[in-house]
């Protein structure tokens, strides 16, 4: 059992940040992450938006958080899930697949995961031809024609990203309004190979060993039709991964973000939570990065006087 001063649960942009402010502040910090350090903007196909970057792929600013953190002298132990956590008390207990930790604070900032659409055949062909990743699978459908389904940001960046390997792209949405930023939408407007479906919606996606079609619905006049293409690529947002919080007493909205203050404090004290996890409206890197600096420094209140109250 290590005691710590703060161990941070997931190393995405608000962890890394978060582990970034920590050890500076002289904390004594771990940061576990159960796949590899970078979070889920390493699976983004270009940022355009985050400070200081006019354009860069979300691999490489993963790369560089991580790098940076690791720089500052942040012990990062990535492929050791969290199993239970012990948070009520004033010392916090974290088991992983490994060992027993033991910490004052606790930085929860786990992200979220891709929403499924829930249709038959969606599990089926999941690695075959279905994806919820356009940067990691879309090189496999070169010259495809291949499925977007959604209607945010995130399935028009895709789409943007696919019509640039596919031959075509067919864009689905269950309205017919975008919800996504309207620089994006007039982009994919300019797309000679995006043809952009609205009331729209999968039924059943099917194939034999791959994907080879799906039935599709308008569900405005009911009318089914089938649409023979080689990839389903599902962009329809995403959900929080607050499981363990929740069963160890952390509260969350009825969606299952967890309800935090605007210091980043949960209903348990010594228990902060950032980014992507928590209920704050607004899902972007700056603000993961954001939440994840004010948890550290909430978290070093904590434990000691902090330098920036007077
Ligand atoms: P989102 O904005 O919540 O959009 C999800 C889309 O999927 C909506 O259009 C929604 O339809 C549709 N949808 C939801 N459930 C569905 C279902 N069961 N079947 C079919 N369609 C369904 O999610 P997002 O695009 O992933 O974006 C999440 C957040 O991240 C947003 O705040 C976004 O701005 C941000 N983001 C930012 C960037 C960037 O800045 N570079 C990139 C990606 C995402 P309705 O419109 O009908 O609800």
């Amino acid at each position: 059992m290590e005691n710590l001063d703060v161990i941070i649960i997931g190393a995405g942009s608000a962890g890394l940040s978060a582990g970034i402010y920590a050890v500076r502040s002289g904390l004594k910090t771990l940061i576990l992450e159960e796949k590899l350090a970078g979070g889920t903007i390493a699976d983004a196909s270009s940022v355009v938006n985050y400070p200081g970057f006019s354009e860069i792929s979300g691999g490489e600013l993963a790369e560089k958080m991580t790098m940076h953190c690791r720089k500052v002298g942040a012990t990062i132990h990535d492929l050791e899930p969290v199993t239970e956590l012990e948070l009520k008390g004033e010392k916090k207990i974290v088991k992983t697949s490994r060992t027993i930790y033991e910490a004052r604070t606790i930085i929860y900032s786990t992200g979220s995961h891709y929403r499924p659409i829930g249709v038959k055949g969606e599990i089926e062909f999941k690695g075959k031809g279905v994806s919820y990743c356009g940067v990691c699978d879309g090189p496999f459908f070169k010259g495809k024609k291949v499925l977007v389904v959604g209607g945010g940001n995130t399935a028009c960046i895709t789409t943007l990203y696919l019509s640039g390997l596919a031959s075509q792209v067919i864009l689905i949405h269950r309205r017919e309004a975008f919800r996504a930023e309207e620089s994006l939408v007039n982009d994919i407007r300019s797309k000679g190979n995006v043809n952009v479906m609205w009331n729209t919606e999968v039924q059943e996606i099917k194939g034999n060993r791959q994907v080879k079609s799906v039935t599709l619905i308008d569900n405005v006049n009911g009318q089914t039709s089938e649409l023979e293409v080689d990839a389903v690529f599902v962009q329809i947002g995403e959900a929080p991964n607050s499981q363990l919080a929740q069963a160890a007493g952390v509260e969350t909205d009825e969606h299952g973000y967890i309800k935090v203050d605007m210091n980043q404090q949960t209903n348990l004290t010594g228990v902060f939570a950032a980014g992507d996890v928590t209920n704050q409206p607004i899902k972007q890197v700056g603000t993961a990065v954001g939440q994840g600096i004010i948890a550290a420094l909430e978290a070093y209140g904590y434990i000691k006087r902090p330098y920036y109250r007077k």
